[in-house]
């Protein structure tokens, strides 16, 4: 049986590259897409960013691919009107309904792209690192509240919620995994060491394990990238973090990222939004969703060699010198998608 693949464009870019990554599948299928509705075209269409009826096909489906949701359009209503309904609600929809608790996102620099990072070459050369992310706890999903002129957003982590992402993190680890805290500081910090360190301990002894505190991690991310193998941290440091590694590989449109859960299907987008700026203009770069079709057939359809081949497909259309707008280039959608086919 063919496996069954949700896809949601969503908004600004994501239709066009979107298109592009259909047109990858279909090399690499057979494969059963369903293209559904998510962000600001479905609150358009049904006033909310995510329908019951589309989550439950995604929970039926093999992996969801989603490429961006939102806009000036709707970020317009909510300033006219706070209760009105959020692109971002569907990502966050997804995330909940699915049960996507970790947040993987891989940062490898291409050769062909190691002059465009703001960082010396010398610096990131060899990097190959992955930032495993907490997704579903933390001061992003607490308590949190306004009462006169103070405001408060509490933070809290179960042993549960640590024990499982510090599982994903060591099976994916090849060198080692850094586990990133604030322990000095933050009560849940000393939680999640504590319990990294014992699921170390009890499971994965054979995995190298050290400690960073957060500050530390974010100066040697840009200082020493090459010493990091898995980063293991919680919801708001991965989410900075993973930004700031993201620099290294010098464009947000080549960075993809996979979301899973503890079985079901996973969620697989670029890290990239909807850049409305340059929607409809056929200058999107489709890279990272490429990348992240790669990720979606690694960790979603356990096809190994089919990830591969397009991540080998994507550095050598690079190093035959293809480069969109974003990489100071001219090649198009179009034009980005016809060099990596080309490759594969
Ligand atoms: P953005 O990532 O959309 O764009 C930032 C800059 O990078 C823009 O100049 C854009 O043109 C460029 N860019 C991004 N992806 C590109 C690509 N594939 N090819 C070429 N250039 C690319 O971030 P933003 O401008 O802060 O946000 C725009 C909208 O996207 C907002 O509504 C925001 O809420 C939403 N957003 C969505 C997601 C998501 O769907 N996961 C993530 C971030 C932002």
């Amino acid at each position: 049986m063919a496996s069954r693949i949700v896809i949601l464009p969503g908004d600004g870019i994501g239709p066009e590259i979107s298109a592009a990554a259909r047109e990858l599948l279909d090399r690499l299928g057979p494969f059963q897409l369903e293209e559904r509705m998510v962000g600001g075209t479905s609150i358009d269409a049904h006033g909310t960013a995510l329908t019951g009826e589309v989550l439950d096909s995604c929970r039926n489906s093999d992996a969801v691919l989603l490429a961006a949701v939102g806009g000036p359009k709707w970020d317009a209503a909510v300033a006219a009107d706070p209760a009105a309904p959020r692109p971002e609600q569907g990502l966050l929809g997804l995330r909940k309904g699915l049960g996507l608790f970790a947040n993987l996102r891989p940062v490898r620099p291409s050769r062909a792209l190691l002059d465009a990072s703001p960082l010396k070459r010398d610096r990131i050369e060899g990097t190959d690192l992955l930032v495993v992310r907490e997704l579903t706890g933390g001061i992003y999903f607490g308590d949190s509240g306004r009462d006169g002129d103070s405001a408060h957003d509490d933070c809290a982590y179960t042993v549960g919620e640590i024990e499982r992402i510090a599982r994903v993190g060591f099976r994916s680890a090849r060198r080692g995994v850094t586990s990133v805290d604030k322990a000095n500081v933050l009560e849940t910090s000393r939680l999640w060491r504590e319990t990294v360190s014992r699921v170390h301990e009890e499971e994965f002894a054979g995995v190298a394990l050290d400690h960073l505190l957060v500050d530390n991690a974010a100066m040697q991310l840009v200082s020493r990238p090459t010493r990091f193998d898995v980063i293991l941290t919680e919801n708001l440091f991965g989410d900075i973090l993973s930004d700031e590694a993201a620099m290294l590989t010098g464009s947000l449109g080549m960075l993809p990222s996979a979301s899973i859960g503890a079985s079901g299907p996973g969620l697989f987008e670029p890290v990239h939004g909807s850049a409305p700026d340059i929607a409809g203009t056929g200058r999107a770069n489709p890279l990272a969703m490429f990348g992240s079709v790669a990720l979606m057939l690694r960790h979603g359809l356990g096809m190994e060699s089919a990830a591969a081949g397009v991540e080998s497909a994507i550095d050598r259309a690079l190093e035959d010198g293809l480069r969109t707008a974003d990489l100071g280039g001219e090649a198009t959608t179009e034009d980005a998608t016809r060099a990596v086919l080309a490759n594969l």
